[in-house]
């Protein structure tokens, strides 16, 4: 562990990050304190720890816990107005989240995502782009594999990109990427952050400990980001949809381009939609600076259809077209998925009820002839159809159904898109399994 000055660490939240770390500082041979309020003693995973040499303590954060320790290792979910956390805060112990132990493990260079939305889908990009160029990488952080955890599995010459939030940026020290995107800042999370100017400011860690060595790849059409990165004091590569660049990557009406070289026309791109091409963007800057050739990211970008469950193409029946966005849990999300067709679509949609209304999809069911509708919200979509002119609306139970009957409502060339505007909780455990559900339905209509 290079730069981690720190003996005696807390690790505070006993989650997948939380787990990994412990054990990643208890092979380093530091003293591990581990504090979680909901994992039982007898937990395999505590009993693991504990036969590892940690000390652990669950049921409560007694204010104890933080004798003799001179650092925290926290879960990104966890607010610092916590009582233990003010505490550790006036005693002076620094705070930090498992990426800080990746950078500081990581013998190698790693490409740091941020942004609102896209993330994912940027970074599985990017770790495509580069593995087609024969770059051997590993893919983790937010998107399900812990940093730390593939900062140490690490084989030699193997770069590391990483999907970062703004709870896992606030929490890092001296953590810095070779190269790192910004790729929007949306108002979100102002639960957590408070205000927008915080969580802004949390995005903008990416790059603060950035030097002239470092790349700042940066959304050139998003104003919150283009301000923010003026301070940074890596060398900055922008990306925009709007205009042409001298540097970094861009688009106009018919191709993609990196500086002055074209990449790929548009019609050659598979994955959907104006917001996955600032994606793409983002992704070919990072790509590049990281030594990535043309033909490699052009080959990705004519056969990446989508990550699981983003706006993911399932497949072409019958002249069908079949999408599956079970990740659109927001209003906003199934708005980004309707305005990446221009050709007839069938839409199933509804979930959890939030207690919101949709009048704001209203403008965004232009294309749409058909909506079947599912859950709790089937009432409030199935008026907001009607009262936008929707020609068919269905309610039925099931997903199976739901896409039986979307079929039944298509024609060829249509879209069918799954793109709920809900959250999955009223009738699944996951989004992830609501997609499934739905590409299983796809697979059986045959
Ligand atoms: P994240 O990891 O940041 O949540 P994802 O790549 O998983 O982002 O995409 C989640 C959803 O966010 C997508 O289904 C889409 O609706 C929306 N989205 C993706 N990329 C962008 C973008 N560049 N700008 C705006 N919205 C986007």
């Amino acid at each position: 562990l290079k730069n981690f000055p720190y003996s005696h660490i807390l690790v505070l939240g006993l989650a997948k990050s939380g787990t990994a770390a412990a054990r990643l500082l208890l092979q380093n041979e530091k003293h591990v304190r581990v504090n979680d309020k909901h994992t039982a003693l007898d937990d395999p995973v505590v009993q693991e720890l504990t036969a590892m040499g940690a000390e652990v303590i669950t049921g409560s954060h007694p204010l104890e816990v933080l004798d003799g320790i001179d650092a925290i290792i926290k879960n990104p979910g966890i607010t610092y107005d916590m009582p233990l956390l003010q505490e550790a805060s006036s005693r002076g112990i620094p705070i930090m989240t498992e990426i800080e132990l990746a950078g500081s493990l990581a013998d190698t260079d790693i490409i740091g995502i941020t942004g609102s939305n896209g993330k994912t889908t940027t970074t599985t990009l990017t770790a495509e782009m580069l593995q087609k160029g024969h770059q051997p990488v590993k893919a983790a952080g937010n998107i399900g594999y812990a940093a730390s955890e593939a900062a140490q599995a690490l084989e030699k010459d193997e770069k590391l990109v990483l999907e970062l939030s703004s709870f896992q940026l606030l929490g890092i020290n001296r953590f810095k990427p070779k190269i790192a995107v910004l790729l929007n800042i949306f108002e979100a999370h102002l639960d957590y952050h408070k205000t927008f100017e915080n969580y802004k400011n949390a995005k903008s860690r990416i790059f603060i400990n950035q030097t002239t060595d470092d790349y700042l790849v940066y959304n050139a059409d998003n104003a919150v980001v283009a301000e923010a990165v003026m301070s940074a004091e890596s060398v900055k590569i922008p990306f925009s949809l709007t205009k042409r660049l001298n540097e970094g990557a861009w688009a106009d009406e018919t191709s993609i381009y990196y500086k002055n070289e074209e990449i790929i026309a548009k019609r050659h791109i598979a994955l959907a939609g104006d917001h996955n091409l600032e994606n793409i963007l983002a992704a070919i800057c990072a790509a590049k600076l990281s030594g990535a050739s043309n033909e490699a990211i052009a080959d990705v970008l004519t056969t990446f259809a989508g990550v699981r469950h983003r706006l993911q193409f399932v497949t072409n029946l019958n002249n069908r077209l079949f999408y599956n966005d079970s990740k659109a849990t927001n209003l906003l999300a199934t708005q980004k998925a309707l305005n990446a067709f221009t050709q007839p679509v069938i839409l199933i949609a509804g979930g959890l009820d939030r207690g919101n209304e949709f009048d704001d999809l209203k403008p965004y069911l232009k294309n749409v002839k058909g909506m079947v509708l599912i859950g709790e919200t089937q009432d409030k979509l199935a008026r907001t159809a009607a009262e936008a002119g929707v020609d068919s609306i269905e309610n039925v139970y099931t997903m199976a159904d739901a896409v039986k009957q979307a079929y039944n409502l298509s024609k060829d060339n249509d879209v069918i898109l799954l793109s709920p505007a809900c959250a999955s909780w009223d009738q699944y455990q996951t989004f992830a399994e609501r997609g499934n559900m739905f590409i299983q339905a796809v697979h059986t209509l045959v």
